[in-house]
């Protein structure tokens, strides 16, 4: 194929080549904007990649959204900071540029239910995503159910592996529900395999001083807390339920880890 013939017509049958459908859709249509603009051959060669890539990073974010797992999608541009005004807004736009996972750091988000600790970590989540981090979401029990079925196909060491390659774990609801031993342990690792590696999102209805009760452990309970505070924001979250606001209802008894609230 010369150049002669027709130039557009060359573009796209390259751009078929490269699969890259957002440069067939934008050279002819750029092309003209560049003549008239007066863009010079870089500018207009910039201008159409640019359409490539954004359209590619977009839908890389979608998918990571997709397959992380959430149980519902929230925002952190609709999480309404006037409810939790002791939360500081400036630390949560900072984290939610992902500049934390560079970092292998962690986010703990402490509180009563539904203070919003669910909402904020899939909203920081949601932007890891967009920033180009893989992520993950389960609840503590899911991640240890999964973590166990793991171990017993006596593959745990590849599991912890392949999840060290997901940028971000968020784990929801630590100590809503007791560990066994083994749990707890199988918990721990995770825990200890991403220490300076990967980052992770906790939320819990408790005080790190109540997590010996959940781990059953407070040996293997502070070796962990220990492991995850080493670089981590915890927020503490305060107040009543959001889902109690325009009920009339001030609060909900206070969430003990034998009464498996929620
Ligand atoms: P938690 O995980 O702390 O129990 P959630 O994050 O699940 O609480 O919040 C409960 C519900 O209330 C969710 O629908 C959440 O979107 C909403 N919510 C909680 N706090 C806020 C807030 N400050 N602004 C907007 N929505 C909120
Ligand atoms: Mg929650």
């Amino acid at each position: 194929m010369s150049m002669a013939e027709d130039p557009i017509k060359t573009i796209l049958h390259y751009a078929q080549a490269l699969k890259a459908p957002r440069i067939r859709e934008s050279a002819a249509r750029l092309a003209e904007q560049a003549r008239d603009a007066g863009w010079t051959h870089e500018e207009y060669l910039a201008a159409v990649l640019s359409r490539e890539v954004a359209a590619r990073e977009a839908s890389g974010a979608a998918t990571r959204i997709r397959s992380a797992g959430f149980p519902t999608r929230k925002s952190l541009e609709n999480f309404n900071f006037d409810h939790q005004p002791a939360l500081n807004r400036d630390m949560i736009a900072h984290l939610g540029t992902g500049a934390f996972l560079a970092k292998s750091r962690n986010v703990v988000l402490l509180g009563p239910p539904g203070t919003g600790k669910t909402h904020l970590a899939i909203g920081l989540a949601i932007k890891a995503a967009q920033t180009g981090h893989r992520i993950a979401f389960a609840t503590a029990v899911d991640w240890v159910a999964r973590l166990k079925a793991a171990h017993n196909a006596g593959r745990l060491p590849a599991e912890l592996a392949k999840l060290r390659r997901i940028g971000l774990l968020v784990v929801d609801e630590v100590g809503y529900i007791p560990f066994e031993q083994d749990a707890a342990n199988l918990f721990f690792q995770l825990v200890s395999s991403r220490y300076e590696h990967a980052s992770l999102i906790l939320t819990s209805n408790l005080p790190f001083a109540r997590w010996g009760d959940v781990f059953g452990d407070q040996v293997v309970a502070a070796a962990m807390i220990d492991r995850i505070v080493h670089h981590a924001d915890v927020l503490t979250l305060k107040g009543s339920s959001y889902r109690l606001k325009d009920t009339g209802i001030d609060t909900l008894p206070s969430a003990r880890a034998d009464n498996t609230a929620q």
